[in-house]
């Protein structure tokens, strides 16, 4: 249980492995560090309760005295597990100075955390407790390098519904009655249609070629209902754009009609997996609307196996900042040997090899196998990401949430040169701290303001401090709201020469 935190100002502090978010005041300055990973070495463990186990031979009067010092109150006796017991904490005493005081008395075998257990939040859909979905959760099956995933289960600790984010998929339509996606449809207010169909023109973006239904599994399968798959995120809204026929092709001006049905009608995030040699002046003017309109772009890199900085591929090519252009990796972290790349114009790989998702010919189809692969899979993982992502800081712009799933990959040695971050999605490290907290811009000598952010629903606690690293103590508990936050007024702050203070998530 070693306790680490920096002296410095403003120094982000981790006291035996909980995440805290110290900011540092005194009545002139403010110092907020910005967010930081949860440290994963040490468990999470419960503050009012020790575990301990009596040595063989002690002497049961002698340890019950060494209780009565220390003022710990006994709260279960494990007669047949060597009479282990459950130790109260008291008032005023922190787990690690009782467990050292323990350990010291030479009465105990071992003394230690009462350490939190969670019911790991996986989904019961067959194809992904089978293992059929490698890269949502890799533990080498069928041959594959463990942990070759985007972590997806420990992303979902965090996060599994972005059911207010509109994702638009330029493709060729999707099976909107389809079992495992039928209720993350985009619904039309105006005419309960899902989406546009720009090679008919109507209100009916049915999927007549596969393609598109395959993606919005990826990015939206149903999770959790028992059936096919999981997306990345289990909860969304996939608007359906269909600009391709049904043997997958399209144009510019099908695309661009999808691209503004999209931009107009609510979406926040674009999945285009498709792509083409040919640079046209009008779809780059398309997708710079939708930058202007603060949405985020995903292209898949291509197919031909070629470097796109010598051989360009559109949209991925083109210089607009709202664009994520995704490569495709394989089971065993590689790139895909039919990927495109580009150390400039692709941003990062996600898994697309040997994939399995919803498949249009009936409602209950899916389809997968080694046969299934391409970049055009990849995309949506980066769009079910980017969407949970978003779910999660629903008040950041597109080149925040950018910069927070580019900066959350794994770097792989096989990426290398090969994208701009030289790594494969990981939807955990994207969706960064599961509670975070930041300071609001507050007037001097106003009450200090805080705003916690953490996971919608759940039970945020603000604790603050006079004297670093111990004496925390809850200020204000409140339910984080379905935005994902609660803000904090300190009117104690103006009374105090300093104070420190983290978000933590209750128990
Ligand atoms: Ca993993
Ligand atoms: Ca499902």
């Amino acid at each position: 249980m070693a306790s680490t935190f920096s002296s410095r100002a403003g120094a982000a502090c981790c006291i035996a492995g909980r995440l805290l978010f110290t900011l540092w005041f005194t009545q002139t300055a403010v110092i907020a560090q910005t967010s930081f990973p949860i440290s994963t070495s040490t468990p999470e463990y419960r503050e009012d309760q020790i575990l301990i186990k009596p040595k063989q031979n002690v002497n049961m009067a002698a340890l019950r005295s060494a209780h009565s010092m220390l003022k710990s109150e006994v709260v279960q006796t494990f007669e047949g597990i060597g009479r282990m017991q459950v130790l109260r904490v008291p008032k005023g005493e922190t787990v690690q100075s009782l467990i050292a005081k323990y350990q010291q008395s030479g009465l105990v075998e071992f003394a230690e955390p009462d350490y939190i257990v969670r019911a790991a939040l996986t989904p019961n859909d067959p194809k992904y407790t089978d293992g059929t979905l490698w890269g949502l959760n890799n533990t080498g099956q069928s041959g594959g390098t463990n942990d070759a995933d985007i972590d997806a289960p420990e992303g979902w600790d965090v996060l599994t519904s972005a059911s207010n984010i509109v994702v638009a998929v330029l493709d060729t339509g999707v099976r909107a009655s389809h079992e495992d996606l039928t209720n993350n449809m985009w619904v039309n207010p105006l005419d309960g249609s899902h989406g546009w169909n720009a090679i008919a023109t109507n209100n009916n973006p049915n999927d007549d070629g596969g393609h598109g239904t395959l993606v919005s599994g990826v990015l939206g399968g149903y999770g959790n209902n028992g059936k096919g798959v999981a997306g990345v995120a289990w909860r969304v809204q996939i608007m359906a754009g269909k600009c391709l026929d049904s043997g997958g092709t399209g144009s510019d001006s099908t695309l661009i009609a999808c691209i503004d049905f999209a931009r107009t009608n609510g979406a926040r995030i674009i999945n285009a997996s498709l792509d083409s040699a040919g640079y046209s002046e009008a779809l780059s003017n398309a997708i710079v609307s939708t930058r202007d309109a603060g949405i985020i772009f995903i292209a898949s890199a291509g197919n031909n196996s070629v470097n796109i900085d010598a051989t360009p591929r559109y949209p991925s090519c083109y210089d607009i900042d709202n664009i994520i252009s995704v490569a495709a990796t394989t089971r065993a972290d590689i790139l895909g040997g039919f990927s495109n790349y580009g150390a400039t114009n692709v941003d990062l790989a996600a898994p697309g090899a040997d994939m399995y998702s919803t498949f249009f010919g009936s409602d209950s189809l899916y389809l997968g196998g080694s046969f299934l692969f391409g970049t055009s899979l990849a995309a949506p993982y980066v769009a079910g990401a980017c969407a949970l992502v978003w779910a999660k800081y629903p008040t950041e712009n597109y080149q925040q949430i950018i910069r927070r799933v580019l900066n959350g990959t794994d770097p792989l040695p096989a990426l290398a040169g090969k994208c701009t971050t030289g790594g494969r999605l990981n939807l955990r490290k994207a969706l960064g701290p599961a509670i975070s907290l930041s300071v609001l811009p507050t007037p001097s000598n106003q009450p200090f303001q805080l705003r916690l952010i953490g996971v919608p629903n759940r039970t945020g606690i603000i604790e603050a401090t006079t004297n670093l690293p111990s004496g925390w103590s809850p200020v204000f508990t409140n339910t984080i709201s379905t935005n994902g936050n609660f803000d904090f007024m300190d009117n104690q702050s103006t009374n105090l020469p300093q104070r420190f203070y983290r978000g933590v998530a209750a128990p």
